[in-house]
């Protein structure tokens, strides 16, 4: 196998699709990959486009040994090219999809298959998005485009119906905690911690972990308990939390607020728990987590970090704060 093609035994369903349609040589001209961040889709592009460049591929993909192969993985194989956001932008641009259309109509230097992969495709602006609709309609031969995106929703309605689009799904949580112990045998204690934040998506929860997440999630749980019944103050709380993780905190914070949406403001039962005064008012959380989502959608430079996090603690605070006046009130 090429060393730049891992494989995942979640993948193997929609593997054997993928086989069935190119023995029968009925692989389509587009391909849209979608599905949550980190259950390896781009993995799963690559190693089609792997197995299809490979001079002598096997049923599980590129032989790794033959000319192609090695060509792919220096990078230089002339009949693939991936389009990114470049540099600093996380968008699409049209002068990329423009270079992308032109490397698809110049002919095949290895006389077979060219591909193209758009990583993340739902990142295209709206121009580049109708630059790639004009080859999608008409696509020379042996060509295969590879769409990847996490909210293939995003891409126009008009370029989804030019590809055939593919689910790729999570695995069963057996065999992503299986993944993880194999990756790192540390990981399977913590898998109850990494994978539902991860909505299980395993490549996901490997990233999560080695950005310290089980430690965090943990440490943010706690400081929701100590600031709601006043052991911890808010402006300490936000401290906590360094300019480089203030949109982790956001996550994380969105993720146990709705959890505990989900459990009916009983915190004793979230992973990690989260230990409350009193069960905060179900109307109040609502409004908390519409306040978390519209500070989700800010410019990540509209506001001073800290006092954004500050602004969480203390609208966190207050809102636990009135759960008690009004339970004390109802008395
Ligand atoms: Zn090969």
């Amino acid at each position: 196998m090429s060393g730049q093609t891992p494989v995942f035994d979640w993948h193997e369903t929609l593997w054997e699709r993928l086989q069935q349609l190119r023995r029968t040589g009925r692989l389509p001209h587009a391909l849209l990959l979608a599905g949550l961040p980190g259950v390896g889709k781009l993995q799963l592009a690559n190693r089609l486009a792997a197995q299809l460049l490979c001079r002598e591929p096997g049923s599980l993909g590129a032989c790794g040994e033959c000319q192609a192969c090695h060509l792919l993985d220096a990078g230089s194989h002339p009949d693939i090219r991936r389009t990114t956001p470049e540099g600093e932008s996380r968008v699409i641009r049209i002068d990329s999809v423009r270079a992308l259309t032109e490397f698809i109509g110049m002919k095949s230097q290895y006389g077979g298959y060219k591909i193209a992969i758009i990583h993340p495709a739902d990142r295209m602006n709206r121009n580049a998005a109708n630059s790639l609709l004009k080859t999608l309609e008409e696509p020379p031969e042996k060509v295969l485009l590879i769409l990847v995106a996490d909210r293939a929703s995003l891409l126009p309605a008009t370029i989804r119906s030019r590809c055939q689009q593919m689910a790729v799904a999570a695995p069963s949580r057996e065999q992503a905690v299986s993944w993880l112990e194999a990756q790192a045998p540390e990981l399977a204690a913590q898998a109850a911690l990494l994978l539902p934040f991860a909505g299980g998506a395993p490549l996901r929860a490997l990233r999560d972990a080695e950005q310290g997440v089980p430690e965090k999630l943990e440490r943010l749980a706690s400081q929701l308990g100590d600031t709601a019944s006043g052991r911890l103050g808010a402006v300490d709380a936000a401290a906590s939390w360094p300019k480089e993780d203030q949109a982790l905190l956001l996550e994380l914070l969105t993720y146990l607020v709705q959890q505990l949406v989900r459990n009916d403001g009983d915190g004793t039962v979230l992973t990690p728990p989260v230990h409350l005064p009193s069960r905060p008012d179900p109307l109040m959380l609502h409004g908390y987590v519409d306040y978390l989502y519209r500070t989700r959608g800010l410019s990540d430079r509209s506001l001073n970090p800290q006092l954004a996090a500050e602004d969480l603690f203390v609208r966190w605070v207050r809102l636990n704060r009135q759960a008690g006046t009004v339970r004390a009130s109802s008395a």
